[in-house]
């Protein structure tokens, strides 16, 4: 009987969002303790508008929105849209701009009119300890939204503030998780003040903020280790490694294609919300068979 219930349990998954790529990886669905949440593109829409900006030094903002949209065009971040479209709806020009790079998790840089231009993560500025008044970025932190830095030869020359919307089924989603006795954690690169707004908006248990690319996966090994299965959701390059460290791999539908290959399970919908519906029908599909 066991290949009847699995093919019913297929196109039951289907209707619910789900695509499933690997079995022994849904079976384990049923077990599940925990499930960790990357932040950006997961629980929010990974949609990024600016909303403040502020100079440094006798920086002009037209131009400072300038040289960050000319980095940014090479750049598939979401934040990277954010401040290209910013620049669109300024009707401002790009520059010319050599020798691109991208550094993953910590932002991007090139070459502008013989300058070092990079836009970059707030943990970058702190490490290179760029002294700054900091009041207006402790402000915007605190209201959820993301802010970038650009520098132009290593001097801070303005911040980007950005404004992301958590998706609406993301606080309805944990609520039926605790219901489970499932925990929430959040596993994200953005910076601790913007996680922890987003975290307590929606009922998140555990907060892990400006963890680098690379980090991810040992994170989840970290929480693997405290004896928790767990499941992990995520829709970015840098969260393909932790998606197959964790017990069960999630990507979002509208992801990366690297997610998608690295996931045991994809949310077609990108709705959170289908997880819920993974734990339930793994438990009716597998408990029938035992
Ligand atoms: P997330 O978990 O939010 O997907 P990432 O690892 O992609 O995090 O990025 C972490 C941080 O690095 C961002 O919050 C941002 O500060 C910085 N960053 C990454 N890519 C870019 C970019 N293209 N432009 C500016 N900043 C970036
Ligand atoms: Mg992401």
């Amino acid at each position: 009987a066991a290949p009847l219930v699995i093919s019913v349990s297929t196109s039951l998954a289907a209707k619910h969002g789900l695509l499933i790529r690997k079995r022994p990886q849904f079976e384990n669905a049923r077990k599940i303790d925990a499930v960790i949440f990357d932040k950006t593109g997961t629980l929010t829409e990974g949609k990024f508008g600016v909303t403040d900006i502020q100079t440094f030094n006798n920086m002009d903002e037209n131009a400072l929105l300038s040289y960050a949209a000319t980095v940014e065009n090479d750049s598939e971040h979401p934040i990277a849209t954010g401040i290209i479209n910013e620049a669109k709806s300024k009707e401002l020009e790009l520059l010319e701009m050599t020798e691109f790079n991208s550094i993953t998790g910590v932002g991007i840089e090139g070459v502008i009119d013989g300058k070092q231009i990079k836009v970059v993560s707030p943990g970058y500025v702190r490490k290179q300890e760029i002294n700054f008044d900091d009041k207006n970025f402790n402000k915007w932190s605190k209201q959820g939204k993301t802010v970038v830095f650009l520098l132009v030869d290593e001097e801070l020359a303005g911040a980007i503030a950005l404004a992301d919307k958590i998706k609406e089924s993301s606080k309805q989603t944990i609520e039926q998780l605790h219901k489970r006795n499932i925990k929430a954690i959040m596993l994200t690169g953005d910076n601790q003040k913007v996680a922890n707004y987003v975290a307590e908006q929606i009922g998140i248990d555990e907060v892990y903020a400006e963890v680098m690319p690379d980090e991810k996966a040992d994170k989840v090994t970290e929480i693997q280790d405290r004896g928790l299965i767990v499941a992990m959701t995520g829709d970015g390059i840098n969260d393909a490694p932790a998606l197959t460290k964790a017990d069960v791999g999630i990507a979002v539908g509208a992801g990366t294609d690297i997610a998608m290959d690295s996931a045991d399970i994809v949310l077609v919908d990108s709705n959170p919300k289908d997880i819920l519906a993974i734990f339930s029908l793994s438990k009716r599909t597998y408990n029938k068979l035992v």
